[in-house]
């Protein structure tokens, strides 16, 4: 096993080493950085590249992107193995807290006090039904709010309430994610794509529930600053390090994977972005905030195909007609995507 690795390794310099040299001799950049315990896209932030190697690796991941714009994307390797997250949820005993605070005292560095506010927000979740099936109880159970929620807010961690993350955008209510997350119904192996990765919490416990995790963030410090904490997160939480990650505006999807089984959009819209539409397999869920600034209803949509081709919507308020404020879905130049607010006449 050991002589196998050390081939693979040996190969895949050699492979690095001439594939730079074919990068600057024709023009091409093909060599992608490799760790040894997950083959993946190397930070295109470490700006201060130390070698060839790592320039290279930063312009392959620049042409990689279809974002023509900004360019910026990290994406887990086709064809190589990835830690499986799901797997790791269905294996943690949640039958009783006390076994559950065991098993994630022996497999994790947590706070013990933060362990005990996630159970509870768990157990309060089932009884709403805003948690309906036991894999997202258990995503909910393994993500780690506390280290999502930014460092002003403090205290508030396991509040059930938004929370400003900087750049006018926010952390999500933990309730609201919860029942988003289970509307969508995920299959371990399902390809979702998330509009408005934000923190990175909503998409840190989609990856407790597939492999296959797409997520595109428009504004780019925060995207920055995301991508750097589950590159820090990783190290504990390596399911983080199979988020397929992405600057860009998430109204145009993510052509390149589509099409995805499951949609969550994040950031309020007036109408469901036609490109979204396209890119959702048919069977497919979205899950979108929609309706005008300030007030939106979290609706579910169905896209399903009939035999002769033809494609028909259902839509669900998930949320009883309660109605949220999630932030505006907007364009690269900072324009909202929604018409504004119409006369209210309730
Ligand atoms: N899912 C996030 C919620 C963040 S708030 C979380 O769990 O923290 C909504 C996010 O959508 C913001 O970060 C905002 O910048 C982003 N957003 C708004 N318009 C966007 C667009 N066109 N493409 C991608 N992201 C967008």
């Amino acid at each position: 096993m050991k002589f196998f690795q050390n081939s693979v390794s040996a190969v895949v310099i050699v492979t690095l080493v001439i594939g730079v040299a074919a990068g600057f001799i024709f023009g091409l950049t093909l060599p992608l950085a490799v760790s040894s315990e997950n083959e993946r896209v190397v930070a295109y932030e470490e700006v201060a590249a130390q070698s060839a190697v790592e320039e290279a690796a930063k312009i392959a991941i620049e042409m990689g992107t279809d974002s023509a714009e900004y360019g910026l994307a990290y994406e887990t390797l086709p064809g190589v193995q990835k830690y499986d997250g799901p797997a790791l949820a269905q294996a943690m005993p949640i039958e009783t807290k006390e076994s559950w605070l065991s098993w994630m005292r022996n497999s994790r560095n947590d706070n013990p006090v933060f362990l005990e506010e996630r159970w509870n927000l768990a157990q309060s979740f089932v009884l709403t039904s805003e948690l309906k099936r036991s894999e997202d109880v258990r995503a909910f159970l393994l993500a780690p709010r506390e280290h999502f929620v930014r460092a002003r807010n403090r205290g508030l961690e396991y509040a059930d309430t938004w929370l400003p993350i900087g750049y006018g955008a926010t952390i999500t209510d933990p309730d609201v994610v919860a029942m988003m997350t289970t509307t969508l119904n995920i299959q371990s192996g399902e390809r979702v794509l998330e509009i408005g990765t934000g923190s990175g919490y909503q998409s840190a416990l989609l990856s407790y529930l597939t492999t296959e995790v797409y997520t595109i963030e428009i504004i780019k410090p925060l995207f920055i600053e995301t991508d750097g904490l589950y590159r820090d997160l990783e190290k504990s939480y390596p399911s983080y390090s199979t988020i397929n990650r992405k600057l860009g505006d998430g109204y145009y999807g993510w052509e390149k994977y589509a099409p995805f089984e499951k949609i969550l959009v994040t950031c309020a819209i007036d109408h469901i972005p036609p490109p979204l539409l396209r890119q959702l397999s048919p069977g497919g869920i979205m899950v979108l905030p929609l309706g005008p600034p300030g007030r939106q209803y979290i609706m579910e949509v169905k896209k399903d195909a009939a035999e002769d081709g033809s494609i028909t919507l259902s839509r669900r308020d998930v949320y009883n007609g309660l109605r949220v404020k999630f932030i505006p879905f907007r364009d690269e130049a900072g324009s909202s995507y929604s018409a504004p607010a119409a006369e209210e006449n309730s």
